[in-house]
């Protein structure tokens, strides 16, 4: 496929432009992160990549964060804020469930990103806590999942935590899959693999070369092979077997809509905010500290939300270097929020990786 819009296309992303334009100006929260804890039982080769914040913070007391909630509460619909815990490994924390319990008697729905390491034995008691939503990282089969998390068990575990999740009615989970050049091949097979154990939904991220990732070439694809990848992900929804998806971040050009349930939008500080482990306040947990709102130790989130979050709502700003002379900026905006450096300066863009 050519990565030139074509006119169809551009039609399409004409009409969704007014339409973020719009959801701009509504600025409903739909998603609120809570990186609830830094520490973690596996030392992944890629984590490190996006840290913006010493892994030396404690966790946050829980009470501290319910009281982000209820101090939020009056000025939103509960039901309608996804609560994500995020971390490090948010079950390291064993309060979790309880925490789950207290956000469904406060009417919000929650869920979890997981590793999979412990994820199985707390499944029960997870969902008896009501949570409503779940992410699970396997990274292709054992020898490239056990690669890429460093530990011996890492895959075993991620996938009894699959299989657990399976078993269950009425949440909405997925398996998400870095792509990298251990599993790349195997993407494939590794799909049918999925299909087989029963998974229904299937995100695909890449890495770009930034910081700790930078070091490990073999975290990256090359041009052609990211570009194989949309061709796979394509193929993969048309034959509608696994709903398969490229990960929120980067414009795409004409795989626009293609590799996508929706056209790109950066959610961040639209409908996404994040607590932070520090009690920083941010739009989404990897996006960097240099774009700190506040922090709810000294300021209400909804103060921040409705008052600041400026830079992640009127992106004008982001009009400079490789996107000042770009004509796709007015559907792009510059990209991900999550991919600008300390210096304000975005570090990759996707659009011109597809060949
Ligand atoms: S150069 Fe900037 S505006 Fe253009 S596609 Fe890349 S990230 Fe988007
Ligand atoms: S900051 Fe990155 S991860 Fe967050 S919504 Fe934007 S593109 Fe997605």
């Amino acid at each position: 496929m050519n990565k030139k819009p074509t006119l169809r296309k551009r039609i399409g992303l004409e009409l969704f432009r007014r339409l973020k334009k719009n959801r701009v100006i509504l600025h409903e929260m739909h998603t609120l992160f809570w990186e609830c804890t830094l520490r973690c039982n596996l030392s992944c080769r890629h984590c490190g990549s996006d840290c913006k914040v010493s892994a030396e913070h404690s966790d946050m007391p829980l009470g501290d964060f319910l009281h982000v909630i209820d101090e939020l509460t009056p000025y939103v619909n509960p039901n309608k804020v996804l609560v994500i815990f995020s971390g490090g490994e948010a079950l390291l924390r064993p309060d979790i469930e309880q925490c789950g319990r207290e956000l469904c008697r406060r009417g919000y729905p929650w869920g979890m990103v997981s590793n999979g390491m412990t994820f199985a034995e707390r499944l029960e008691g997870l969902l008896a806590s009501g949570m409503r939503a779940a992410t699970i990282s396997l990274d292709g089969f054992e020898k490239a999942h056990n690669w890429l998390r460093c530990h011996p068990q890492s895959f075993k575990k991620a996938v009894r935590s699959v299989q657990g999740l399976i078993q269950t009615t009425d949440i909405k989970w997925d398996v998400v899959t870095c792509a990298n050049q251990q599993n790349f091949d195997d993407l494939p097979e590794f799909k049918r693999f999925l299909i087989e154990m029963g998974v229904k939904n299937w995100r695909i991220f890449t890495i770009f070369p930034a910081g700790r990732a930078a070091l490990i070439p073999e975290l990256q694809l090359d041009d052609a092979q990211f570009t194989q990848l949309m061709e796979f992900i394509h193929d993969c929804r048309l034959e509608g077997i696994i709903h398969t998806s490229y990960g929120c971040e980067g414009f795409l050009g004409n795989y626009e809509m293609e590799v996508r349930d929706h056209f790109f939008q950066c959610n961040a500080g639209v409908h996404v905010a994040s607590v932070l482990a520090d009690g920083s306040i941010s739009a989404c947990p990897s996006i960097r500290s240099n774009f700190h709102q506040g922090n709810i130790y000294n300021d209400r989130l909804i103060d921040v939300w409705n008052h600041k979050f400026q830079p992640f709502r009127d992106r004008s700003w982001a009009r400079k270097g490789q996107c000042a002379v770009c004509n796709m900026f007015r559907y792009c905006e510059g990209s991900g929020m999550h991919l600008y450096n300390d210096r304000d300066e975005l570090m990759f863009c996707h659009y011109k990786r597809l060949r």
